[in-house]
């Protein structure tokens, strides 16, 4: 029986969903439909860790080997308060541009035969009444979910932090955590690189911060040059950008937005499936919305393979996508009442330290550390004996090992796998 799948976005859900079905077997025609033209995204880059790499090596190692070749390495955690001596926190993970991450599904996503077709906002009534399958992955403002709103069960919280994703020159090889006293409150970045030359810059602060700077109403140039200054000591006069795809026109504010959290009462209605961003959404400051979306695109990829009945094959998929989530959005939802706690004026302390209290900055570390859930005491005296730069090239050198290593025992494991398929 072939079938027709229309995938709605060209994000890593719906491309991923479409490679994932053709390599389980569909002989389906599968199409994807991406509003933005080639080349054009809103954001820049997202961070990974190995287990993204590991699962995607099982599915399909060419679109992993081209992820891992795309990807930049970050190395240890950099928390710095103002102009004061940085804190140094352990960690390390993978970055990759989402363009370079899109442009190599797409690819990996044409070599298979699948029909992506750019510059289509809106899939039309044609192919929509054609389709038997139309997997709605365009995102967390979908427009599929917002026709079936009722029927989903979809309920939308929006953060209390405005938020700003930019990108700069400025090369951030270690993940930066940087604390600014504005005058009017807190505002701090998240910052990593992505590419050689380019690194993410995610700006955040309490809604008063904003609208006391003016940022809410601050033409885009001008906004862009103002967290320039407050952010001087960081990008070492390098400037702040704005993704092409989002920019506004010079008199209007820059593109300031805030987290929506995402939960559905049920992920499929109909012929009508979600994916990523469009059925769930877990906070930015966890960075693990790409890894769950391409995670719900394997699961539901394979499913569509089999020829059974689309509503167990929907069901199936959502029980195990649930399992996978439930922890994360917990993690996520500690992290960020992390942060709002941290910086919330009128809020008795909820962390042994604050960015304002100049006291100890290394216990604001720690805290950092733990706000995704609590960690061991050894991992304290760890962050201590850390903060020596001798003891922090080993344990830098001990963790590029382990990535070696991993990455040794993914080629081992594809090429075992070869050989018994
Ligand atoms: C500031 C910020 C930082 C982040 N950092 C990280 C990180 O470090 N690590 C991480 O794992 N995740 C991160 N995320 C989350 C991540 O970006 C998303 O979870 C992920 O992109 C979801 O993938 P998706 O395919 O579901 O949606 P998207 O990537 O949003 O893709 C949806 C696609 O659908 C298209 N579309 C929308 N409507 C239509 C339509 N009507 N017709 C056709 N096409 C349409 C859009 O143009 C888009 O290309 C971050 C998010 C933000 C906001």
């Amino acid at each position: 029986m072939e079938r027709r799948i229309v995938c709605v976005g060209g994000g890593p859900a719906g491309l991923y969903t479409a490679i994932t079905a053709r390599l389980a077997g569909a002989r389906d025609e599968i199409v994807v439909v991406e509003r933005n033209p080639p080349g054009v995204t809103h954001g820049w880059g997202v961070v990974f860790w190995d287990d993204l790499l590991d699962t995607m090596h099982r599915n399909d190692p060419v679109s992993a080997r081209a992820l891992s070749a795309a990807a930049e390495v970050w190395d240890g955690q950099l928390l710095q308060v103002g102009r004061r001596a940085p804190v140094f926190l352990g960690g390390s993970g993978y970055a990759v541009g989402r363009q370079e991450l899109l442009g190599l599904l797409t690819a990996r996503a044409r070599e298979l035969d699948v029909d992506v077709r750019f510059g289509t906002s809106d899939p039309g009534p044609d192919l929509l009444a054609g389709a038997d399958v139309v997997v709605a992955a365009d995102g967390v403002n979908s427009a599929r979910r917002a026709a079936h709103e009722a029927a989903l069960g979809a309920r939308a919280t929006l953060s209390w932090h405005p938020y700003i994703w930019l990108g700069t020159a400025r090369r951030f090889p270690t993940f930066t955590f940087g604390f600014v006293d504005t005058g009017a409150g807190w505002m701090w970045c998240h910052a990593y690189a992505f590419r050689a030359d380019r690194s993410t810059f995610i700006v955040e602060c309490p809604e008063p911060t904003w609208r006391a700077l003016g940022l809410d109403r601050m033409p885009v140039e001008a906004c862009l040059r103002a967290l320039e200054e407050l952010f001087a000591h960081l990008l070492d006069g390098e400037s702040l950008l704005v993704a092409e795809a989002q920019r506004p026109a010079p008199d209007r504010p820059a593109p300031w937005t805030r987290f929506q959290r995402v939960e559905l009462g049920r992920w499929h209605v109909g012929n009508l499936v979600l994916v990523g961003d469009a059925a769930h959404t877990t906070h930015f400051t966890i960075g693990s919305g790409t890894s769950l979306a391409l995670g719900d695109a394997r699961a539901l990829g394979a499913r569509l393979a089999d020829e059974g009945p689309l509503a167990e094959a929907f069901a199936g998929y959502e029980a195990e996508r649930r399992a996978v989530l439930a922890p994360l959005q917990d993690e996520a939802d500690r992290s960020t009442a992390w942060f709002a706690d941290l910086v919330r004026p009128s809020a008795a302390p909820t962390s042994s330290a604050r960015p304002g209290d100049a006291v100890d900055d290394l216990h604001l570390a720690w805290s950092l550390w733990r706000r995704r859930g609590d960690a061991p005491t050894w991992r304290w005296h760890l962050l201590r004996a850390t903060q020596q730069p001798a003891l922090r090239r080993l344990r830098r050198g001990a963790s590029s090992v382990r990535r070696g290593l991993r990455a040794r025992r993914r080629e081992h494991d594809a090429s075992r796998r070869d050989a018994v398929g």
